[in-house]
């Protein structure tokens, strides 16, 4: 199975996909993740992508590319991926397109999770992350038991870009460059669109729900 999650910052993607990842046995592939992962290993690909990203603009298409080209290859994709990030605008839909015909592949649902916009800005002041694991906490609605993380025991941070001023750039790129792949795939007919506010456990059984019904394998 094949699922990608489309929604803006903040609107729960990881969460979900977290859920998803257990239950299917799919690998959930971010290339926010991904990304993070170029900046903190020094490598020239994430000193660039840094750039973009503490100011909150998308990274250039190719260097995006490079990374989730190379993170398909891997082994634990062969059951199924969930993107989470990826695609996030119209010229990489018709990339993800052509990663998906290269390994004989295909979307089989895309999930829209919809929240409003001054939610997303709540909830994006409370995240953390383990800066070791990437697990994700919030400090309203999942605070971490202790200082550390509870998987990993790393160290809890902020996210840069989650700063108040670059949180408002992400939405407007949002805005302007992801919204428009709601359209798009709606037209293909294997887009559900989710309300995203409410518990995640919540939220999980509505999509779930979804993906029995559909009989997606
Ligand atoms: P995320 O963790 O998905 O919110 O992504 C964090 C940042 O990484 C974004 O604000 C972008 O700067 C960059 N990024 C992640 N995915 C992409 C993508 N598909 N295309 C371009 N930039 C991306």
């Amino acid at each position: 199975m094949n699922i990608l999650l489309l929604g803006a910052p903040g609107s729960g993607k990881g969460s979900q996909a977290e859920l998803l990842e257990k239950e299917y046995g799919i690998v959930q592939v971010s290339t926010g993740d991904l990304l993070r992962d170029a900046v903190s290993n020094n490598t020239d690909l994430g000193a660039i992508a840094k750039i973009y990203m503490d100011k909150g603009e998308l990274v250039p298409n190719d260097l995006v590319l490079e990374l989730l080209s190379d993170r398909l290859k891997n082994r634990d994709c062969d059951n199924g991926v969930i993107f989470d990030g990826f695609p996030r605008n119209i010229e990489q839909t018709e990339l993800l397109e052509d990663l998906l015909v290269e390994r004989e592949r295909e979307l089989d649902i895309v999930v829209n999770i919809e929240v409003p916009f001054d939610l997303i800005i709540t909830r994006l002041n409370s995240r953390r992350v383990c800066s070791g694991c990437g697990k994700g906490y919030n400090t309203i609605t999942s605070p971490p038991k202790g200082e550390n993380c509870e998987s990993c025991g790393g160290e809890i941070i902020i996210r840069d870009d989650d700063r108040e001023d670059v949180v408002k750039n992400r939405l407007d790129v949002y805005d302007k460059n992801t919204k428009p792949l709601i359209a798009h795939y709606s037209q293909k007919g294997i887009m559900i669109n989710m309300n995203g506010v409410g518990k995640i456990a919540e939220i999980y059984e509505e999509l779930t729900q979804y993906i029995k019904e559909k009989k997606v394998q």
